[in-house]
């Protein structure tokens, strides 16, 4: 039963602190070609076309909330965290000037970037000329960032402080949003979509298309790809965050860890790490539709889509909607990174 309507909700988001920084609502277009090929209904849904540059994202939505109140909070800096390759701190540091706010990234070095020649995101964050910070493996960034930050605020400055990939619950607020808007398109557009494809990373934005569902019911079936290791609490964690998120908004309800289907069969040989199926499921979409996906998160992702089809886990003649987070970034990146895109198996 829905506990609101979408109409209703995005009413009460807007309420919300926010920065505008994107533009809303994305596109919802169908594929025929693929459509034809797999024997589905496939549509994709472009957060990747979200703004604010032409390397936007899935973080920009969750960033409208966590800038507006960051700037309701009167903060002169914002300091985020990722690997160093993370589209989240780059969308960051892009959103961030756009408001007139200073960006600080503590970023990881998952895969070592090449100091003689940045490439991809980590370019981008040089060229917002955010304040970089790159951080071996084995060093507790958070703590690395928190005695900086005692220091910066007693220079004086006011440091507003988001989590990686933007997911608390006011980053995942962002998805509550995005969910109403697809359910808007939906059925202005009469189309009967059964299974909605994403992937899953720092897991806000799952957790607000959790907390969408939830408040506005409805029968689409949230299928999320790892793009990553993920430990047995995740579910338990991203019920929570998105529990938090329906608070954020004013309602109560409670998700459950039961009510997500995260798949972890996708992702080896790891994090920022190619693997055929992903090299694949690049090519095809490349091939058949001329669109881009990333070797990190939405390749990953529509490999399994497509396994799924195959399976029979996603039938024939079912109506799809794969959530494009954006990511194209990486298809420039470090060689680990991309994999072998170039040549055919
Ligand atoms: C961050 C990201 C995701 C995962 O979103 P989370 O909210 O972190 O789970 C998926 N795809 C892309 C391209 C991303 O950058």
């Amino acid at each position: 039963m829905p506990i609101v309507s979408a109409q209703s909700l995005l009413e009460t988001l807007n309420g919300l602190p926010h920065a505008s920084l994107g533009f809303y609502p994305t596109p919802l277009h169908r594929l025929d070609r693929l459509s034809r090929e797999l024997g589905i209904s496939l549509y994709l849904k472009r957060e990747d076309l979200s703004g604010v540059s032409v390397f936007g994202g899935n973080k920009i939505r969750k960033l409208q909330y966590l800038l507006g109140e960051c700037l309701r909070q009167g903060c002169d800096s914002v300091v985020t965290f990722g690997a160093t390759q993370s589209n989240h701190a780059m969308q960051t540091a892009a959103a961030c000037r756009r408001c007139g706010l200073n960006p600080i990234l503590f970023l990881t070095r998952i895969v070592e970037p090449d100091a003689q020649s940045l490439r991809a995101n980590l370019l981008l964050d040089h060229l917002y000329d955010a304040q970089v910070h790159l951080v071996p493996l084995d060093i507790d960034r958070e703590a690395f960032a928190k005695s900086c930050i005692a220091q910066w605020e007693q220079e004086g400055r006011r440091c507003y402080v988001i989590p990686a990939g933007g997911s608390n619950e006011v980053g995942a607020t962002g998805f509550a949003e995005c969910y109403a808007e697809l359910a808007t398109q939906l059925e202005a557009e009469d189309i009967p979509a059964e299974y909605l494809v994403h992937c899953t990373g720092s897991g806000g934005t799952l957790a607000g298309l959790a907390a969408g569902k939830k408040l506005l019911g409805g029968r689409l079936r949230i299928l999320s790809v790892a793009s990553g290791p993920k430990d047995e609490e995740y579910e338990e964690q991203v019920a929570q965050l998105s529990t938090r998120a329906i608070g954020q908004l004013g309602f109560d309800a409670q998700v459950f860890p039961e009510e997500l289907s995260v798949d972890r069969g996708y992702y080896l040989p790891g994090y920022e790490q190619a693997n055929g199926a992903a090299t694949q499921a690049i090519r095809l979409l490349a091939r058949t539709e001329g669109l881009l996906l990333d070797p990190v998160y939405t390749g990953k992702a529509f490999s399994a889509l497509l396994d799924y089809v195959r399976t029979g886990k996603i039938p024939q003649k079912s109506t799809v909607v794969f959530l494009h987070t954006g990511g194209a970034t990486a298809l420039f990146s470090e060689p680990q990174i991309v994999g072998k895109l170039a040549y055919p198996p």
